[in-house]
């Protein structure tokens, strides 16, 4: 059994025990074997292993658990993004063109794109990362998209509920029964998660429970798109369905906030429905951000995401999410690190990612950089040193 010591680490990133919200350390060393965390304790006391891995006096944190991103589509909207810069409001009606471009691609440029972003993720600290289908919506296209999806994750979510289809524009409840019955059957050996955009324009609430509900009696875990562009009910039916998390939560009520609060854990490590914030999204379609410090102060868990996409949000950049939340959201720094981290593993319902903790898989970064606050104090700068997942540099 091979055993691998990171040392000399000027600041470790637990989110366990240690000081502040993120089990900070200091002068901290972590000791690897097969692929799991074994041991968390100070440089000077670090036991023997095989190897060694010097951090310089580098911050090291957990990998950024990206819990919401969609990866399998072909094509680009560059064209869209620059017209929505000079103007145009963004509806979510260029989905149909992204649609249209994956269902003509072959299985192997769908493959290609899939890692190509997984692997950009990968750089950037990512070392988990979901993956929706949704660009598919055909039985055909969205169980290939899954299956192209669980070669990347083991996170694989069925969004056939993204928008409806063209073909089906016109009759809404026959696509509706359609994703609840062949398409789910076909995408469930794949899949993890079943997801709605439940949104104006999209799928109306109704929809919405219909298809979650039949996902969830399939063994699916619910996830939900809510509340992004105006308010509904998104939101509370993700609460109603037990949701691991509902995202986006722009556009929130009081009753909304309440409702996730009201799923707090009894051990009061925050709440059961994770509110997923996607600052990518907003940026992107110069929107308002959510109001991230109302849903903290309630006590809500806040996870961040990326939202990758190739029309709303195209950057697989965690720091960056980090650097927005901070800016743009009024997180501050160590709020937004926990949410990029062990908030998105909540969100995914994991508790093995996201924390740097005895039995922890040995998912973990090494910054340029004497601390996890530069990853805010300085955006749009490659501070990601090194990567190591399940206790291997990829
Ligand atoms: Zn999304």
């Amino acid at each position: 059994m091979s055993s691998l010591l990171v040392d000399n680490i000027g600041e470790l990133v637990t989110n366990g025990a240690g000081e502040g919200p993120l089990g900070i350390r200091r002068n901290a060393a972590v000791l690897v074997e097969e692929g799991r965390v074994v041991w968390v304790g100070p440089s000077a006391y670090a036991p023997a292993a095989d190897r060694r891995l010097d951090a310089g006096g580098a911050a090291v944190l957990p990998g950024f658990v990206d819990s919401h991103a969609h990866l399998v589509f072909a094509g680009d909207r560059a064209a869209e993004f620059a017209a929505r810069m000079a103007g145009q409001p963004y509806t979510g009606g260029g989905i149909r063109t992204t649609v249209g471009a994956t269902r003509a691609a072959t299985d192997n440029e769908l493959r290609a794109t899939v890692r190509r972003l997984r692997g950009e993720a990968l750089r950037q600290g990512t070392t988990t990362m979901e993956i929706k289908s949704g660009y598919g919506l055909t039985v055909a296209d969205e169980a290939r998209s899954l299956r192209i999806a669980a070669e990347s994750s083991t996170e694989t979510t069925f969004l056939g509920a993204h928008v409806v289809p063209a073909e089906y524009a016109d009759r809404p409840d026959d696509y509706v029964s359609l994703v609840c019955g062949p398409m789910l059957a076909a995408a469930t050996p794949y899949a993890k998660w079943v997801d709605v955009f439940c949104e104006r324009g999209a799928f109306d609430v109704d929809h919405a429970r219909a298809i979650l509900a039949c996902g969830q009696a399939a063994g699916l875990g619910v996830r939900i798109h809510a509340n992004q562009l105006g308010p509904g009910a998104g939101v509370r039916l993700g609460v109603e369905l037990d949701a691991a998390s509902v995202d986006h939560c722009t556009h929130l009520s009081d009753a909304d906030v309440d409702a996730l609060a009201g799923t707090a854990r009894s051990d009061g490590s925050g709440t059961r429905t994770v509110a997923t914030l996607l600052p990518g999204a907003e940026f992107s379609t110069r929107s308002p951000y959510p109001d991230a410090r109302r849903l903290l102060d309630a006590g809500v868990t806040v996870a961040l995401a990326t939202d990758c996409n190739p029309g709303s949000s195209y950057t697989s950049s965690m720091p960056f999410c980090v650097a927005l939340a901070v800016r743009e959201m009024r997180m501050t720094p160590a709020e937004a690190v926990w949410a990029a981290t062990a908030g998105g593993a909540r969100a995914l319902r994991r508790d093995d990612i996201g924390v740097l903790t005895p039995g922890a898989r040995a998912d973990l970064v090494v910054l340029d950089a004497p601390s996890y606050l530069h990853l805010a104090y300085r955006p749009g700068v490659p501070l990601i040193r090194q990567v190591m997942r399940n206790g291997v540099t990829p």
